[in-house]
């Protein structure tokens, strides 16, 4: 387009999206009235420079927002993963050259441009697919501008304001102190854990009654109620030593801090009652740490920042990412609360899933329908097959959400650990659950943990391995002993993003024990697919189940431990199945790995580090004789034991298919992934 005047423009179509971001949230609640955050971070991404998109680029000059641009999908995404932008605006007038609303999906919430004679039409599907404005063309930069702020002031504080609140909120429930909060007629609305644990009450037991239904301590002085409330009721906060009667009658004397809330959280000053509404009290025990302790709203506030070890002992929320990942993990797409149902997943990408309780099955086809995110497609398709929604008690939407913030945290510029290989051994996973023994073996917990456990088993992979890590010295090593560093990372950054929000938490309906029981057995596979235990867990798996049962002592497939062996192997001929996969499959995997280790051969000669793999030298690598040896070394006796158990023939006849057909390339000393044409 070469001026503004829409009725000369072509089929056009431009969509937005945006995103907040947790940490501006924060901010921006505290200083609501800044005229606007400064340094927004869009994205657009427009296929072609025209006067549209340089609409905006001035647009966000103007309004001092950074703005990016990115030509392709590809490249939309990949800098979307880096910098998390506030908003993203897709240029959807050529549908040629992209499917705006799978991108959508991919990213966060959006804004629709369309033509002005498709106007009136109805944006709910545009709504539906994670886009929530639409822009009708017009570069003139002022439109934009005024867009720009528009969305700014809107869609964007709002979503800073939720995740603030939400942040907080998370830190009231991790807080070690007991916090109460109440309405302006002193009315319990809320008490955190810690309050339940020290008082001996459930919040259930509180919450709705007012507080002098609560049986109070005689060890008080009989007006400090009275000294209290007329504290209160001038709008101070009052401090001091106060014996609360704990459920069991006991008093326990507390440091205590009551602070009125006025004005944004709650309501304001009520001038009849001459008293004021809300407020919050925080107290502790009066050991010696609580006289270490300052103001409530301080210790709120760092320990935001500072990230509290949870109950589990994995650091979480968003201040401290950073010590998980060299890049901060990415946040939960907030568009999803309309979120697509299993049955609107579009024709052309179900039509490449219908195959998939088939071996058969063509991961890559379906990476191609999806722009490079099977697993959202196929890990939804796979965990309604199961049941997992009705195991864990959880809205498909959040299933969604989940396995999008996983998809998004592979990283796409891999070439072989990319969400499509967690999608290729989700499927393999699926497969193997199937099998006749492996049902009788496992139940149901095991099934959901295992499927939990593929889709997650490489997140955040930085496409080098354990050795590079360890010889580069990289945080992640230096943060695991240079022990399984990978693997670990992968298990902690997958419970840490899961549980970091609700909209994502698949675990947040289900109880206590049966939680931890889950977490252990995803994290223990996801532990079990570092290769240096390779060869104990094989051999564990032949001598205590194999041979047992060869043995026909069938009581080997019920015990705890040997359902333990079972998962773990299931897992580990999962992930390294792609020799076992059709030729064509197989043919490409190898070259995908291949790809990988070459780079990270290129990267060690270039930084002076040591070559982990000589062997992988694009310059003299021979891939069919890696392949063979990748098969003779780790994939034959595996699969040998793992066919003996759970009964794969189609397996082993396409193992041996692809050894001979590496064998045949190596004899004719061909060096590369197929033979040269004829
Ligand atoms: P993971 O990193 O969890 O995928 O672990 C599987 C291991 O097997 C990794 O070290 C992969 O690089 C390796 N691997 C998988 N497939 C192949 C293959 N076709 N050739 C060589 N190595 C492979
Ligand atoms: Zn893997």
């Amino acid at each position: 387009m070469a001026d503004n005047k829409i009725s000369d423009a072509p089929k056009y179509e431009l969509s937005l999206i945006n995103q907040g971001l947790s940490d501006r949230g924060l901010r921006s609640q505290s200083s609501p009235h800044c005229s606007h955050l400064s340094f927004l971070q869009v994205l657009l991404v427009f296929a072609k420079e025209d006067s549209q998109s340089n609409g905006f680029c001035w647009a966000c000059e103007k309004a001092n927002f950074r703005c990016s641009m990115a030509r392709t999908p590809e490249s939309a995404l990949e800098c979307f993963s880096e910098k998390h932008h506030d908003l993203v605006i897709i240029d959807h007038r050529h549908s040629r050259h992209f499917d705006a609303e799978a991108l959508s999906i991919c990213m966060l919430t959006c804004v629709l441009f369309l033509r002005p004679d498709r106007e009136e039409a109805s944006v709910m599907p545009l709504i539906n697919a994670g886009f929530n404005r639409r822009y009708v063309e017009n570069a003139n930069m002022m439109a934009c501008y005024n867009e720009l702020l528009q969305l700014e002031h809107g869609e964007v504080r709002a979503q800073f304001k939720l995740r603030a609140g939400n942040a907080i909120f998370t830190a009231l429930e991790q807080s070690q102190e007991a916090i109460e909060i109440t309405s302006e007629d002193q009315v319990i609305q809320y008490v955190n854990p810690a309050y339940e644990s020290i008082m001996g009450y459930q919040k259930g037991e509180l919450i709705g009654k007012e507080i002098i239904e609560v049986p109070k301590s005689e060890k008080n002085k009989p007006d400090l109620l009275e000294t209290i409330n007329s504290c209160i009721r001038k709008g101070k906060e009052w401090q001091g030593i106060y014996y609360a009667k704990k459920k069991n009658g006991d008093s326990i004397q507390q440091n205590v801090k009551i602070t009125p809330v006025i004005g944004q959280g709650g309501k304001h000053k009520d001038r009849r009652k001459g008293s004021l509404d809300v407020r919050s009290t925080t107290s502790r025990g009066s050991d010696g740490s609580s006289q270490r302790r300052h103001s409530s709203m301080a210790r709120i506030h760092s320990m935001t920042i500072e990230a509290p070890i949870t109950k589990d002992g994995l650091r979480r929320l968003s201040g401290n990412e950073y010590i998980f990942s060299t890049k901060q993990p990415h946040h939960i797409p907030s568009h999803l609360i309309t979120p697509l149902s299993l049955n609107d997943i579009p024709p052309r990408i179900a039509q490449t899933m219908e195959n998939e309780d088939s071996w058969d099955f063509d991961v890559f086809n379906l990476e191609a329908a999806t722009m490079k995110r099977p697993l959202t497609y196929l890990g939804l398709k796979i965990f309604s097959r199961f049941g997992v929604c009705e195991f864990l008690n959880c809205p498909e939407a959040t299933l969604r959400s989940w396995l999008q913030v996983i998809e998004a945290n592979y990283h796409s510029s891999n070439s072989y650990h990319n969400s499509s290989h967690a999608a290729d051994v989700l499927h393999a996973t699926a497969y193997f659950l199937c099998k006749e023994r492996v049902k009788q073996s496992l139940d149901p917990i095991d099934e959901v943990a295992a499927l939990i456990a593929a889709t997650v088993h490489d997140v955040d992979h930085p496409g080098r391995t354990n050795s590079f890590l360890c010889n580069a010295g990289s945080e992640l090593a230096i943060l695991y002993n240079d022990t399984a560093v990978l693997e670990s990372h992968h298990a902690a950054l997958a419970f840490q993003i899961t549980t970091r929000d609700d909209k994502c938490n698949i675990f947040k309906n289900i109880e206590r024990n049966e939680y931890r029981t889950l977490r252990q057995a995803i994290i223990d596979m996801v532990l079990a697919t570092e290769m240096t235990k390779h060869f104990e867990h094989v051999n564990k798996f032949v001598n205590s189940i194999n041979k047992p049962l060869a043995e026909s002592v069938k009581s080997v497939l019920t015990s705890p431990e040997n359902r333990i062996l079972v998962k773990r192997m299931l897992i580990k001929c999962a992930d390294i199945s792609n020799p076992c996969r059709p030729q064509e499959l197989c043919i490409e995997w190898a070259g995908r790995i291949s790809e990988e280790y070459f780079a990270q051969t290129d990267e060690e000669k270039r930084q002076g580090l040591p070559v982990v793999m000589p062997v992988f030298d694009r310059n003299t690598c021979s891939i069919p004789k890696s392949q063979i040896s990748f098969i003779d070394y780790f994939i034959t006796d595996m699969f040998d034991a793992w066919d003996a158990f759970a009964d794969l023939p189609n397996l082993m006849q396409h193992l041996d298919n692809n050894f001979k057909y590496w064998k045949g390339l190596d004899e004719r000393k061909l060096h590369s992934l197929r033979p040269p044409p004829e």
